[in-house]
């Protein structure tokens, strides 16, 4: 897609430390790590996000980020690792191209914790009942 920064480390027109790439899926160092050896998976054909991606095609890359992370994690001597994807910019996705961020750690005090909140056991069921109801649609 013509715009996009991550098609274009796809197609090579511009750079990017790879470290693992097949017919469908590109691995690569973030140039921003938040920690060493943070890794972006991210599928060759493009979509938004991965919501956009076809089944099959999520679990290809899932399947690859499970394969990546263990070696990841064990080359730079970390200890585990945060997986994640942001949909959409609200969520803090900043490049409208799928990926998947692999991100090695050794701590938990290296990065703040999510701030969580203390709702009651009645708000909880209401959020629940809504969710539920959508996912009847
Ligand atoms: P997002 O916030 O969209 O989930 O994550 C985008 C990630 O892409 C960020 O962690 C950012 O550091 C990384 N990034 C942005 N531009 C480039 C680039 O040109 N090359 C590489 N390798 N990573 C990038
Ligand atoms: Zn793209």
């Amino acid at each position: 897609m013509e715009d996009c920064l991550f098609c274009k480390i796809v197609e090579k027109e511009l750079p990017s430390y790879i470290i693992y790439e097949n017919d469908k899926i590109l691995a690569f160092l973030d140039i921003k790590p938040i920690t060493n050896g943070h890794t972006l998976v991210i599928p060759k054909k493009h979509s938004t996000d991965m919501t956009e991606m076809s089944d099959e095609e999520a679990s290809e890359l899932i399947n690859k980020a499970k394969e990546l992370i263990p070696k990841i994690v064990k080359a730079v001597g970390a200890k585990g690792a945060n997986f994640a994807t942001n949909c959409k910019s609200e969520s803090g996705q900043d490049v409208f191209h799928t990926h998947f961020h692999i991100i090695p750690r050794w701590d938990q005090k290296e990065l703040p914790p999510w701030p969580h909140s203390n709702p009651s056991k009645e708000e909880l069921a209401e959020v629940k009942n809504n969710i539920v109801s959508f996912l009847k649609e």
